[in-house]
């Protein structure tokens, strides 16, 4: 991408994030959708990414899922006038599987019914929507007239955009999803500070964040992740590719460390070592960690999780990232992490081994 054509997507992006009348918050999730969906998936070879509604959907469903539990005694609303449908549809499952979303997830039928609710939803409010300023249509994402088979065709160099400045996109994203939701009135006596509703909009139930400890903990046997010694004590649960590069609550994309280790990490890429003991943590030990947060219930996804450390270790690559070895001591982000995370047989053996669904 040439430094010209970064520049015009952000000013565009920026023009819809602070422009475009919604009276939900629909134009932040999709956004964040597209966004995320470009890093997760490859790009055809002009560039381009078709993408189905239903995988929008399920975004969706994702990003508003936590928020449909109540802050303080009350679910927040996401819409002007009423409570958003979106929100109304996933608060009728919520109760049915006692709010765990890799419980929905695993039935089937119940899982592809709210998906299809939701993508028509989508479809008929905020995607011919989102790329509207005032009376203008600016189609810089995405084409009306490209629309098949229920997939919009994100264009050619969109993907690259997102990918490059995913981070700065998201904080954004957020930025204005939590001023519209403060703007909304009947939200304004139950809001406390905003850092609060922060962490309850976007970070992970506490509840599944003690059991995916629970299950890290016995997976590594009572050790650090990171130093190999024993945590006595409750620990730290520490997101391997750091939240603020990636806000990722898969069960692999989690490790158990002790606090001192995880707070010496901070938002750094771990180095290259401990790359390669994730891989092998995940990966080598016939899916051993996936059939555990299967027996917890907990959402997992172990595709996804490595396309989105390569993604991670690739932005590093290209910004010269430092990688985080131990205390003080870091290492620079070379090529190596390319093979520490070669997966024996590929990815594409990985990505078949469907794992039974629990229950
Ligand atoms: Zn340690």
């Amino acid at each position: 991408m040439r430094p010209e054509q970064g520049i015009r997507f952000l000013r565009q992006f920026q023009e819809l994030l602070t422009e475009g009348g919604f009276v939900a918050t629909y134009k932040f999730a999709l956004m964040q959708a597209l966004a995320d969906l470009s890093v997760e998936h490859e790009a055809a070879r002009d560039g381009s990414l078709r993408l189905h509604v239903e995988q929008l959907a399920e975004k969706f469903v994702e990003y508003y899922w936590n928020q449909a539990r109540p802050f303080h005694e009350q679910v927040l609303r996401q819409n002007t006038s009423g409570q958003a449908e979106v929100l109304r549809r996933i608060e009728e499952y919520r109760p049915r599987v006692d709010g765990r979303l890799g419980q929905l997830r695993a039935d089937q039928t119940a899982w592809s019914t709210l998906v299809r609710r939701i993508a028509t939803i989508i479809i008929k409010m905020p995607l011919w929507k989102l790329q509207t300023v005032g009376n203008r249509k600016n189609e810089f994402l995405y084409r009306e007239a490209e629309y098949r088979d229920r997939s919009i065709r994100l264009l050619p160099g969109v993907p690259d955009a997102f990918r490059a400045f995913h981070p700065m996109l998201t904080s954004m994203i957020r930025g204005g999803w939590i001023s519209q939701i403060h703007r909304i009135s009947a939200n304004q006596e139950v809001l406390g500070a905003e850092a609060e509703l922060e962490g309850f909009l976007f970070g992970t139930d506490r509840r599944s964040l003690e059991r995916f400890t629970a299950v890290l903990r016995d997976h590594q046997a009572g050790k650090c992740f990171y130093c190999g010694k024993r945590v006595s004590g409750a620990g730290d649960l520490d997101h391997f590719i750091p939240w603020s590069r990636y806000p990722l609550d898969l069960g692999h994309n989690f490790v158990h460390a002790h606090k001192g280790c995880n707070n010496a990490k901070r938002d750094y890429l771990a180095a290259v070592s401990h790359l390669e003991r994730w891989r092998v943590q995940n990966f080598d030990e016939g899916h051993k960690l996936a059939h555990r947060l299967n027996e917890a219930e907990l959402d997992h996804d172990l595709e996804r999780s490595l396309v989105i450390a390569k993604w991670a270790y690739r932005q590093g690559q290209a910004s010269g990232a430092r990688l985080w070895l131990r205390n003080g001591q870091f290492e620079d982000c070379g090529y190596r992490w390319q093979a520490a995370l070669q997966v024996p047989g590929g990815l594409s053996v990985a990505a078949k081994e469907r794992l039974p669904p629990y229950k």
